[in-house]
């Protein structure tokens, strides 16, 4: 394998027995992925059944009130509501091309699995989706999402019985199925080649922005900031931008409540470095090197690692990992909707929330890029719970 690194980080630490399938997913990245017709199909795929490409929105009252102009990448609208497909489908395919007939995926708060469960159906191949017990339990709606379209959910029960847990389980499952199976992994994390493949299929997001700040605006954007989980829909939109060295790129993480000593998901800001799920990374450990519970208002932000190029870019100093507290999301969710009439992600509106949080360090009359990366329909019960009073909602209890 020609394992790639980022820095000091990423490479491939895996049991034996995973070396094999991870070598013949490196062999299709090189030699399938850039073909013609691979290439043309999957183009197909994103415009005639994703909806690509997804629109840049300018907002008008925001850009008023900032006093810079404030555009959206909207991967809200990309089908089932998020960022996800670009990867599934672009692996999902690539699957296809190697001969598998089966997608096994790990998933959390549930997009992940649903956006795979989607694909399978559409590719016409089966589906296996291993999910934290305790997930399945929160995210009963996307499990039913996922099993609608025909994919079988398997509880796992080690562990804290969340996403962290899913991967171990995701990746032992592999092992023993490699023939037919392709493991769709969900984010810009995990060993060799993942990181990368992953990175690949999303960075249709930083391609498509690029172009349309040129035909829209005339120049690239002065900023382009992105919420960062594993780190997907962030490196997607940051690759468009990493080589223009006047584009500031800021990525943002989730701080949890804030709380000291609180559970967050901000491994770049607060973790160290370790190895976990077969990459060298920045990891949520205690001081034995165990992995911390992560914590944060949205579940889709909840990794307790982080994507190895991620890391690098903050080493190098080239991208800016700024932090975002729950309670200040939840307040960006509310201003976009009220203002723009979009409804955010709450992963989404960590990013938001930054834009808002930071006026003097935005540029006056400049062009501020957010990646959108999914829409907030799935998020209605979390809202209810912490601003339900706002919308006019007593004490009954909260589904959701
Ligand atoms: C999964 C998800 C994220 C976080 O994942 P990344 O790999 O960091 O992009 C962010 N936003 C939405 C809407 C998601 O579903």
């Amino acid at each position: 394998m020609n394992i790639k690194y980022y820095g000091e980080y990423g490479g491939c630490f895996v049991p034996e027995l995973l070396i094999p399938p991870l070598q013949e997913t490196e062999d299709a990245m090189r030699n399938i992925m850039p073909t013609q017709k691979f290439q043309d199909e999957l183009n197909d795929l994103l415009v005639n059944y994703a909806g690509r490409e997804t629109p840049l929105t300018f907002c008008p009252t925001l850009s008023k009130e900032l006093g810079f102009n404030l555009w959206l990448k909207r991967e809200d609208l990309v089908h089932t509501g998020a960022h996800k497909m670009n990867n599934t489908l672009g692996q999902g395919l690539l699957a296809k091309y190697m001969g598998k007939t089966c997608l096994v995926a790990e998933t959390g708060a549930g997009q992940h699995g649903v956006a795979t469960a989607a694909t399978a159906a559409r590719l016409g191949m089966k589906c296996v989706i291993y999910m934290g017990a305790e997930d399945v339990e929160r995210q009963a709606m996307n499990v039913m999402r996922m099993r609608v379209f025909g994919a079988e959910v398997h509880a796992v029960e080690t562990g804290t019985r969340t996403l962290k847990d899913a991967i171990n389980e995701a990746l032992r499952a592999w092992i023993s199925c490699q023939e037919t199976t392709h493991y769709c992994f969900g984010t810009a994390a995990g060993p060799h080649p993942f990181p990368e493949l992953v990175a690949e299929f999303q960075s249709v997001i930083g391609r498509e922005t690029r172009a349309q700040c040129l035909q829209k605006f005339g120049k690239l954007p002065d900023v382009v900031v992105a919420c960062v989980g594993g780190g997907s829909n962030s490196i997607g939109m940051f690759r468009g931008f990493l080589d223009d060295k006047d584009v500031r790129i800021i990525g943002v993480e989730a701080a949890g409540t804030g709380e000291p000593g609180c559970f967050n998901s901000a491994a770049l800001n607060l973790g160290s470095p370790g190895v976990l799920h077969g990459n060298r990374t920045m990891l949520l450990q205690n001081e034995d090197g165990q992995i911390e519970p992560s914590h944060s208002v949205s579940a889709g932000l909840d990794y307790p690692g982080v994507g190895p190029e991620h890391v690098n870019l903050m080493v190098t100093g080239r991208v800016h990992y700024g932090m975002v507290k729950d309670a200040r999301a939840l307040a960006g969710f509310d201003r976009l909707s009220r203002s723009e009439g979009i409804l955010p992600a709450l992963e989404s509106s960590h990013a938001l929330a930054w834009v808002f949080d930071h006026p003097d360090e935005l540029p006056k009359g400049g062009n501020v890029v957010v990646c959108l990366s999914g829409r907030g329909d799935k998020d209605m019960g979390i809202v209810k719970k912490y601003l339900g009073a706002q919308y006019g909602f007593g004490d009954e209890s909260v589904e959701g």
